[in-house]
């Protein structure tokens, strides 16, 4: 396929201008694209799958059932047996330390020059629990009730039950290692509210939870690095999953200082290596994020499940410029005591103080009576963008809704406002230069999130035997849509309570056969490893591997973001396929292998992104329904919300990788509730 519309010469200009004419380059191409793929040529449909590991007993007994059912490893068995943990995240970190204090002798790896700098630092906002402090109604059905339905009925009950259900031990866990949750005047712990809840059952640090949490689970982590029971590797990048007769034996990791290439060898493998919102090269999260290390095991034969399902968060700073390459969020706790509204009328230019209440339209609370401005995060981001679409948004370009604090702070006074948000509106201020106590936030949806990831069963295993996931990098817990303040309970559940329980099961048969760097699996590995290197840094061509990110956000963006057609995935599917190729024939990454090299480190990571945004497109077509965070234009109700059709779509899209020139494959998981009711969400 070929795009006409732009040449070569077009893009390939002198070096200092190479990003802006690639992303004006972007523009064109994404808006005159030509080229599409037929819907059903795609991909070929495999068997259907199912979680046998969840037993067969009342929901509310599952858990207790399996934990009784697992396997267990004596403690004098468990040295002699060994995990590899990839990924120092809340997820990770928390597996690690549990692991090695049960007596496991664990490998950790990541690629930041310290644990405590995985992305979970950046978490602002809160972890759920259904302790029930407020006597507000909670319980642990409610919380999975809540999940179950702001996951548009596309998660699996009995692990959603499970999350519920282990959500009080974890904030136990964390208290005990000292996090500094807020407390009310009495001493309890407090909390707050998140979308798609009515109960207040969010725990946080001020604006920095997941900082709080992470430095609790690195403390535990740095502990047992001290007993020996865990070695720590630290900017190490894996780039290979190894595999020994069916079962996940190694990694192959990349020192990124020395360039040299390692293998290492466990009796079983963990990833918890976060999610890949980074694919539209504008996000959230931070600057590492990447799929690499799924994406690898995906190639190996992990199923990757509900790739499509990505979380678009209503509150963030809205896009500046073109030279940007980070967003930043604004937390959802603001949605508290923050109010969201536009002008009536999209001709009103007056500064937001000056606009009276009565031309004011505080649309979710006007839409939303129930919820108001803490609907779940999808229906907020729709909302903004319909807003905007209609010419009422404000700010540049008008890509932009306020989030307005007067009323809170008429009603509660600024120190009270100052103490619970005080870091958020210094960040926000620091970066737009406006003081957010005397006027509104400018916010806008942005990539946040990513629901989707490898799938797992219900003891957190992949469809490789002996491996693991955990965290983000795992599809488990949030369906459609991941509600507020889920993301941080699920990584601690499954890194602190679930894995340690689950692993057992499958080390009890341990320890397997010794593997070493001479096995024909880890040579083939770290020969694939070797071959991409070389590969990449022999293309020398004219193009920054930043400049192929960018046009790859834009695609996904436009045609995979917020709003998802037929036509436009289709299109977005033959672009995509156009890029990678042009990438692997123009992409210039200087330096060298044998020395730290971040462009090398970027570009193994963007062709990753490639083929995982094919498959995200690939899986967004097939998937001809609205749910949660995916919009199918073409499936929506007469008052805009997403039309599920749960007929033919209430399953779990598991996609087994097809090989270099074949088709993925599609596995259905169906999908069953037995302890909810299916219904069309409501939040009005
Ligand atoms: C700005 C922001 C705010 C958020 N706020 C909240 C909140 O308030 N509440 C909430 O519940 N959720 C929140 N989230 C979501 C939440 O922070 C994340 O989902 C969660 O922290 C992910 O944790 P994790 O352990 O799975 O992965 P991460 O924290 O992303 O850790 C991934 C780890 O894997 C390692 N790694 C990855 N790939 C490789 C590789 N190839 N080789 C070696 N190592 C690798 C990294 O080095 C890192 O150690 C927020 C997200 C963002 C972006």
């Amino acid at each position: 396929m070929s795009n006409d519309n732009v040449t070569r010469n077009d893009r390939l200009t002198g070096e200092p201008g190479l990003i802006s004419d690639a992303l004006d380059t972007a523009k064109r191409t994404v808006s005159s694209l030509v080229n599409s793929v037929d819907a059903d040529a795609v991909y070929d449909e495999g068997h259907d799958i199912a979680d046998t590991k969840a037993p067969q007993v009342p929901i509310d007994k599952r858990w207790d059932e399996r934990k009784f059912t697992a396997k267990l490893v004596n403690p004098a068995n468990r040295r002699k047996l060994s995990v590899i943990i990839v990924g120092t995240g809340l997820a990770g970190a928390s597996a690690a330390a549990t692991l090695g204090e049960a007596g496991y002798h664990v490998k950790s790896f990541c690629y930041q020059d310290s644990p405590r700098r995985a992305h979970s630092i950046a978490a602002q906002g809160g972890i759920n629990a259904a302790k029930n402090y407020r006597n507000d109604g909670d319980s642990v059905y409610r919380l999975f009730y809540d999940t179950v339905k702001g996951g548009d009925f596309r998660a699996r009950e009995s692990n959603v039950y499970r999350l519920a259900q282990t959500s009080v031990q974890i904030i136990d866990q964390c208290v005990a290692q000292g996090v500094p949750f807020a407390r009310e005047y009495g001493g309890l712990l407090d909390n707050r509210s998140f979308g798609g809840v009515q109960v207040s059952r969010t725990f946080y640090a001020r604006g920095q939870t997941g900082q709080q949490l992470l430095i609790g689970a690195y403390q535990a982590l740095e502990r047992q690095i001290a007993a020996k029971t865990v070695e720590m590797n630290t900017r190490h990048e894996m780039l290979e999953l190894v595999v020994v007769d069916g079962k996940a034996r190694g990694v192959v990791v990349r020192d990124m200082v020395t360039g040299e290439i390692e293998t290492h060898f466990a009796d079983a493998v963990v990833l918890a290596t976060g999610g890949y919102g980074n694919v539209f090269f504008l996000s959230t999260n931070a600057m590492g994020c990447n799929v690499t290390a799924t994406w690898r095991a995906h190639r190996k034969g992990a199923y990757f499940a509900n790739p499509c399902y990505t979380q678009i968060h209503p509150t963030c700073i809205p896009v500046s410029g073109e030279y940007q390459s980070k967003l930043t969020l604004m937390s959802e706790s603001l949605r508290n005591d923050g109010r969201i509204w536009v002008p009536k009328s999209g001709e009103d230019s007056r500064a937001a103080p000056d606009v009276p209440e009565d031309d004011r339209d505080y649309y979710l609370e006007r839409i939303y009576p129930a919820f108001g401005n803490l609907v779940p995060r999808d229906i907020a981001s729709r909302a903004a963008k319909n807003v905007c679409d209609e010419g009422r948004g404000v700010g540049p370009g008008g890509l932009g809704v306020y989030l307005d604090f007067a009323d809170a702070i008429s009603r509660l006074g600024r120190p009270a406002v100052e103490a619970k948000y005080g870091n958020l509106f210094d960040m926000y201020a620091q970066i737009t230069g406006e003081n957010p106590y005397e006027t509104p936030m400018r916010i806008y949806p942005a990539v946040h999130y990513t629901m989707g990831g490898l799938w797992v069963d219900y003891d957190l295993e992949s469809s490789i035997p002996g491996l693991y996931v955990t965290g983000e990098a795992n599809f488990s817990d949030h369906g459609a849509n991941r509600l507020g303040a889920s993301a941080l309970m699920q990584g601690l559940a499954d890194g602190y309570f679930v894995l340690p329980n689950t692993i057992n099961d499958y080390l009890a048969a341990g320890p397997f056969p010794k593997v070493d760097a001479a096995h024909p699996a880890a040579v083939e590995a770290v020969e694939a490893v070797r071959t991409r290197i070389d590969k990449l840094l022999s293309v020398n061509g004219t193009r920054t591997v930043d400049s192929f990110h960018k046009e790859l956000g834009h695609i996904m963006w436009d045609y995979c973001g917020m709003e998802r057609t037929e036509e436009g995935l289709r299109k977005a599917i033959g672009r995509i396929r156009e890029l990678k190729t042009e990438f692997w024939s123009d992409v210039k990454v200087l330096g060298t292998n044998e020395s730290l090299n971040q462009a090398l480190e970027r570009a193994g990571r963007v062709a990753d992104f490639f083929e995982l945004g094919e498959l995200m497109c690939i899986d967004a077509l097939v998937r001809r329904e609205s749910c949660g965070g995916h919009f199918r234009a073409e499936s929506q109700t007469e008052d805009g919300e997403a039309l599920r059709h749960d007929d033919e779509y209430a399953y779990v899209s598991a996609w087994e990788y097809g090989g270099e020139d074949g088709k993925p494959i599609l596995h259905k998981e169906p999908l069953v509730y037995e302890y909810v009711e299916m219904k069309q969400r409501s939040y009005k």
